[in-house]
This record gives C-alpha cells, structure tokens and sequence, in this order.
C-alpha cells in the first residue's frame, strides 16, 4: 500500500485573493504560493490580510519549500510574512523570483531562504516532492501550471490561468504535456482556477488589446496620454509602449510599482524596452504633450497611488490638464467600482478625456470564461475534480460546470480554506481540517480581531463621547464634567447640546451622591446617564467611555 498524499488549503477557496495550497507527502510539507488579499471596506485599518499558519507552525520543520505559480500578489505578496515565520527555499520564473526578491531584501529576510529560478517545463526534486512547472497564460508573464507527480498520481494545480491562443509573448499553454499525462498515467486530481467560473463564453486574448491601442493612439495625437494599468501586467505594458513608441511618443513609468516592475522587466528581458525611451517624470517638462506616454499605477482607485493622486490634484511631480487623455486599461475589482468611478468622475471634471473598458477594448481578463474552462476539463480528463481560487459561487458554478462536462458527482469535491484532503487507493476524501481565518494585518502585528474590526466599524459610523468627572472621597463633584467627543457632533456648532449634557449629568452625580451610591458605581451610572441624553437628543448611539477621579 502506498502512503497517502494529504491537500490542505490555507487560503484562496471562498475568497478571490491570500492564495496558498499545502501538499503533504511522507510527512514532509510543500507550499504553492503564499500570496496576499486587500481588504475592504468592512476592515477599517487593515494593511493585508494573509493565509493563517497557525497549523503551519506546529509543522514549521516539515515545510521543505514554497513554489510561487505566478507573480501576482495574491500569490508572491505575502512571501516575506511567510519568511518572518519560516525557513525555506522559494521556487518560481524569473519574474516571480525578481518580484519576490524585492520583498524579501525590503525586509532585509534574504537570510532567511533561497531563490531558486525554475524554467518553462522543468521538472525537479524537493525532499519527496516531484515537481513540474508547465507554461500557462495568464495576465502576468512566466505563469506556472504546477504538476505534482506523486505516489497517488498526478496532482495539477493550475495557479491563475486563461486559455489565450495568442499570447503577447507567443509562450502558449502547454497543451501537449496535460494531454500527455491525461492519455497515458491520468491525472489524479484536478485543481483549477475559478475566478470566472460565473462568466460565460471566452475570454479575449490579451493580444487584442494592442489592437484596439493601435486603433486609437492616433486619434490623440499631440495630446498628453497616461495610461494606468496593473504594474505587474507586463504584457499590456509592452502593448502599450510599442504603440506609443511607434507613435513617436517616450514613456514615463509612474507609481513606485510601476517604475520597479519596468525596471526589472526590462533587466530580466520579459519587457522589450529599450532605456532610451524611458524618461523619469521629472523630465517631463522638456517634452510635447503629443511626445508623452505615461504609464502609471492606481486603475484600481488605490487611494494613495499615482491616478488617485492626479485625479485629486495631489501628485508632487505631475498635474492632469483638460488636454490630456486618461485610459484605463483595467476593470475594477469587485469592491473597486466607487473608487474607480470616483476617479473618472473626477478627471472629467478637470475637462480630461477619460477612455475605459466601459466603451474601448481597452482591457481584457486574465482569467478562464467557461468555454474556457470546459476546454481544460476536456484534455485533462481528471479523475476528481477540487475547484479553487475564487468566492465560494464561482467554486459551486465550477464544479457545477465539471459535472456538466461529464464528471461524477462524487467525485466533484467543492471545498472551502482550512479543508484537508487525502488522496489514497480509495480516491479523494475530506478528511478533517485546520484553522484558516483570515489573518489581518495592520502596521506591524496581527492581532486585529473580528471584535476590533466590529469597533472600527462602530466608531467610523458614530464617533465616541469621553465623559470624565473628579470627585472627592467626602462625595462632592470637585469640578464640572469634561465632555470630550469625537466624530460624534461638530463641538463648535452644538454648544446647547454639550451644555445641556453637562447640566443633566452634574445633576443625576448630585443626586447619586446625596442618594449614599458607592463610589465605585459612578462611572457606570455616569455612562447611563450619558448614553440616555445622546439617545434621546440626537438619535445616535456612539460609544461612551466614562472616567470618574476620586480624590482625597
Ligand atoms: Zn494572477
């Protein structure tokens, strides 16, 4: 009998984003991707949230490496957190080492692992962990298809993918090798990308933007272009410079992001750029606008980055002018949309042309559409079927599409972070689970709660009132109450409703008082007190915090 192989998913199955699958073969752990997500609105103050590695620590010796799929940050961005906790060997393409390279030196944690560059289709030995990396496309260059060769079969985990038949940089999808496996051993489990899993039909080929770039830089010529796009979508940024570059135009990279990943694109060959088209914008000024292409970061509405900054007029080196021509090469992420409009909105005010994918072929997803998605279910055949990488809808109408193309429902496995799986000669089956939260990140600790998150929120929609009074042991108020508030009223527009509220107060500690209440009792009498006069006179209900000073 040959020993079981164990799956557990640390984040990535309920959530689009903080992607991380654990593989468990003869005791020995290896990681695909420990990526990162973005909070949202609900999650006031939080920098990133991240995989859990509660379960992973008390295993810390076993993890052996972590292979990155892609350099997305929802699957590279969390590698120098994973580096505070554990020691360990990283493993990816060029860019998705140079990416998290980056990370890791930031955080001055090089010591800690090494990078070690894997090329298209190779195959290597980590521990008892048989590995293959196969091209795949995807919005981002060098994406990885992981293939797991274990003593229970083949394991394919896609990592991000489309199906595009006409990549930028002509590197397809290995079609052959899945077809291969899938004719010959089989391919024991599937584990495939669902992030557009509810979208019908296919995707559009990321070549097809350049076509609409070549169709429309030319309308604009002699205006000032800036162009915002993900920075890490290298491919759209080669489209976007050989267009502006065949218009006579010179680029200039924007956004800290921006700048670095052209930097190390064009260091690593991934970008055809040459540096004498490359201008930083401080040299702006000695250039027309029909000479000018600027590349920038921040299509998402990211509130401090470059088309945020120019859409409120606050960037230090660059104003927008109603001459210029925006473009958003971008769709906003669920969650994204007010921000993004906020910004077009914004730069229509300022008289600017804004141009996006509402009304341009101006963007395209890098993520499989059903067709899609059926095409891939079709050559690799797999023997079960485990969806991952998205909400828990595009997970269902995943499977659901699996079962559609053919497959047995048993052996459709839909599950969600922090589930376990063993595969053995019985098959497939959930076997247990660890925890996997989220993990909230703020500043430098991680020890946001979902009761502090419920207090943010709280305090965002009403503000606190601090209500503090002195008293002496011999129970008299030695001075009038101190009534600090924030977010709760103007101070300077509600002088009769904070007088008001001293007199009520003063009035119920005197009749405490006088009434023999033990001392102790006052500050809960004191926010009572407190809390009834803002109910009643204004409709709110905003924390009260209460201090009473008792002195000799
Ligand atoms: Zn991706």
């Amino acid at each position: 009998m040959t020993a079981p192989v164990v799956i557990r998913f640390l984040g990535g199955l309920g959530e689009v984003g903080r992607n991380c699958t654990c593989i468990e073969v003869d005791g020995k752990l290896l990681l695909i991707d420990f990526g990162l997500m973005f909070p949202d609105a609900t999650m006031p103050g939080v920098d990133v949230i991240l995989p859990d590695t509660r379960w992973l620590k008390t295993r810390a010796d076993d993890v052996l490496g972590l292979v990155i799929t892609h350099a997305h940050e929802d699957h590279v961005g969390g590698v120098a957190h994973f580096l505070r906790e554990f020691e360990a060997p990283i493993y990816g393409s060029s860019l998705a080492m140079a990416i998290a390279n980056s990370k890791i030196e930031w955080d001055r944690l090089s010591h800690r692992t090494s990078l070690h560059v894997l090329a298209d289709n190779e195959r290597l030995k980590i521990g008892p962990f048989d590995i293959e990396v196969i091209p795949i496309t995807h919005s981002v260059p060098q994406s990885f298809c992981v293939l797991v060769h274990t003593s229970q079969g083949v394991i394919v985990h896609t990592g991000d993918f489309k199906l595009d038949q006409t990549p930028v940089d002509n590197r397809l999808t290995n079609m052959d090798r899945l077809r291969e496996i899938a004719s010959g051993s089989g391919v024991r489990l599937l584990m495939a990308d669902s992030t557009n899993a509810d979208s019908p039909g296919h995707s559009e080929s990321e070549s097809s933007i350049g076509r609409t770039f070549e169709r429309i830089f030319p309308t604009y010529s002699g205006k000032r272009m800036i162009i915002g796009c993900f920075a890490s979508h290298l491919h759209r940024i080669q489209q976007i410079v050989d267009v502006a570059i065949s218009e006579g135009r010179k680029i200039f990279p924007l956004g800290r992001s921006m700048v670095n990943n052209v930097r190390i694109a064009q260091q690593l060959g991934i970008l055809s750029l040459s540096s004498r088209d490359v201008y930083s914008i401080e040299d702006i000024d000695q250039f027309a606008p029909g000479e000018i292409c600027i590349v920038c970061t921040g299509s998402q509405g990211e509130p401090n980055a470059a088309l945020s900054l120019l859409a409120s007029n606050n960037h230090r080196d660059l104003r927008v002018t109603s001459e210029d021509v925006v473009i958003l090469s971008s769709h906003p992420i669920p969650g994204n949309e007010r921000a993004v409009y906020r910004i077009i909105d914004r730069l229509t005010r300022m008289g600017c042309e804004v141009v996006h994918d509402g009304h341009e072929l101006v963007h395209t997803t890098g993520h499989a559409k059903r067709e899609e998605l059926s095409v891939l279910q079709s050559i690799v055949k797999p023997q079960w079927f485990v969806p991952i990488e998205g909400e828990f809808r595009m997970l269902q109408r995943h499977a659901d599409l699996a079962i559609e193309a053919g497959m047995s429902e048993d052996r459709v496995i839909v599950v969600t972070d922090g589930a376990e799986l063993t595969i053995d000669e019985a098959g497939v089956s959930v076997t247990g689970g660890i925890p996997a939260p989220y993990r909230f990140i703020d500043g430098l600790v991680d020890d946001v709660s979902y009761d502090v998150l419920e207090q943010r929120l709280s305090l965002s929609q009403s503000g606190f009132v601090h209500i503090s009074v002195v008293v002496s042991k011999e129970r008299f108020l030695v001075s009038r109450p101190e009534i600090a508030t924030r977010g709760w009223i103007d101070q300077t527009k509600s002088v009769d409703i904070l007088a008001s509220l001293e007199v009520e107060v003063t009035e119920a500690l005197e009749r405490a008082l006088d009434s023999g209440v033990a001392l102790n009792d006052l500050e809960r009498l004191l926010r009572r007190t407190t809390g009834r006069f803002v109910g009643d006179r204004t409709r709110r209900r905003p924390p009260i915090l209460s201090t009473v000073f008792i002195v000799d």
